[in-house]
């Protein structure tokens, strides 16, 4: 994406790359996850609908399906495409050299600029026993042929519930295993506890407080995995998507002084890598917010800057999403973020199908909850979440109302398309307590 600007722009751009051009996302993670998410979602749907009937699942069509959508694992069209755009593509590790200096295959390239957009890998837990039992990690999950009997995930976070819900969808008996009480813990509580409610009523065995401590491979084959209560449970593949480390080792930070922790590549305001002049950093190597839509507007401003820019990264208003069934999607504080932050705190929680035309035409068994969060004092929203059908769709415009600090009296005279989800935010906004 930055190549791509920096292209446009006139630039002369090299780009290295040791896998597959396009990175994690296109291959192993948001496009494959949200190729396998729909079709059980739209079963989902048509089986809420009033009057249709359950479709079935194809699993082999699905499954060529998203095999076409990932190129196959070949990213020559990529290669090729880049060429055209006039970038010298390397395939190979790149590794820092000096200022300004990559060596890769043992060629020297150097530049005015050098971006390190290397990513992360998937933070592997250290579990007795783990490298003696078959073990996932998003990349096996995104590109299976086969839907196992059984899985233990590891890791209650966006991954985790996704992975769960459409594993089980798909016919795997799942247990989900996340050592905070709550999934989605960096969320409001209610959120954790509403998406877990769902996922049990779908027959997801949801193991909260609690640790995988060892692994095991039994004689016939089986693995049994031991929590931490002492609770053994067997299964066939144990899926790791415990969060991710950024990858800042190997890649020669030491050349340019720069020192760094498990935390990632730090940036400044303008994704200058701090200390380093021509160095810059983005996307989950940074360590800020590992989503590519942040990996891609970090691409924005370090764009903007390295062709002598001014441009400064504001992290407020940026959606968070779980693409779930219903799907769950927050932006800004938490209520108790917003607490610690010395906000005078009004929020507000709405159970949607009280007020909305739009959840009882939707569906038969309507579902819904919003909240909002607000400074009292500023009278502007700090955050909102919810957990209903095409949140991820609507969040945005609590995500401009946060970003953009719009006073609330001015939403309050928003016009909302009758019947839709958005006039949740009218009904909410009209509960605060200012
Ligand atoms: C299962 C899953 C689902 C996800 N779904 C979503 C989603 O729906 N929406 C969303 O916003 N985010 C999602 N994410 C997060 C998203 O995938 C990442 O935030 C995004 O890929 C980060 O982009 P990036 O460019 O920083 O890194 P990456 O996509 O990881 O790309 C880094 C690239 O650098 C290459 N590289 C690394 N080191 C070197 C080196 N030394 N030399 C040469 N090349 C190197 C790697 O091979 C890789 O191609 C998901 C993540 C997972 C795991």
């Amino acid at each position: 994406m930055i190549a791509s600007r920096l292209l446009s722009a006139g630039k002369k751009v090299a780009v290295v790359e040791k896998e597959l051009l396009g990175g994690e996302c296109a291959y192993w993670a948001c496009i494959p996850s949200k190729t396998l998410i729909r079709p059980p979602e739209v079963r989902n749907e048509a089986t809420r609908a009033q009057g249709t009937n359950t479709p079935t699942l194809d699993l082999k069509d699905i499954f060529d399906y998203r095999d076409h959508i990932i190129r196959n694992l070949d990213d020559s069209g990529e290669v090729e495409s880049y060429k055209e755009k006039g970038a010298k593509v390397v395939k190979g590790e790149g590794r820092l050299d000096g200022p300004g200096r990559i060596e890769v295959n043992g060629e020297a390239l150097e530049a005015e600029h050098v971006v390190a957009a290397t990513g992360s890998a998937t933070s592997m837990l250290p579990i007795e026993g783990l490298e003696d039992v078959p073990v996932w990690t998003n990349r096996e999950a995104t590109t299976t042929h086969e839907v196992p009997e059984r899985a233990v995930i590891i890791g209650g976070g966006p991954n985790g519930i996704e992975t769960s819900q459409w594993l089980s969808r798909f016919g795997s008996s799942i247990t989900l295993v996340q050592s905070p009480d709550r999934l989605l813990d960096r969320e409001d509580p209610k959120v954790g506890d509403i998406i877990q409610e769902i996922l049990e009523e779908e027959g997801v065995d949801v193991r909260t407080g609690r640790k995988v401590e060892k692994a095991r491979k039994e004689n016939d084959g089986i693995t049994v995995v031991t929590l931490d209560d002492g609770q053994e449970v067997a299964t066939d593949i144990v899926v790791m998507v415990a969060g991710r480390t950024p990858h800042v080792e190997g890649i020669g930070l030491e050349s340019v002084g720069v020192e760094v922790d498990e935390n990632g590549l730090s940036v400044d305001e303008r994704c200058q890598v701090s200390g380093v002049p021509g160095l810059w950093a983005i996307g989950d190597v940074t360590g800020v917010m590992p989503l590519t839509h942040v990996a891609q507007y970090q691409g924005r401003v370090a764009a903007a800057n390295i062709l002598d820019g001014n441009r400064k990264a504001d992290y407020r208003g940026i959606p968070r999403m779980v693409f779930s069934d219903p799907e769950v999607a927050a932006t800004g504080l938490t209520e108790e973020e917003a607490q610690q932050e010395g906000v005078d705190v009004a929020a507000v929680t709405l159970d949607l199908p009280q007020v909305l035309a739009r959840s009882v035409t939707y569906e038969k068994e309507p579902r819904g909850t919003l909240g909002l969060v607000a400074d009292r004092e500023e009278r502007v929203l700090v955050g909102a979440w919810a957990v209903a059908p095409l949140a991820g769709e609507w969040i945005h415009q609590a995500c401009w109302a946060v970003r953009t600090r719009t006073l609330i009296d001015t939403l309050l005279d928003g016009v909302f398309q009758f019947p839709t989800f958005s006039q949740g935010y009218l009904a909410a906004l009209e509960q605060l307590d200012l």
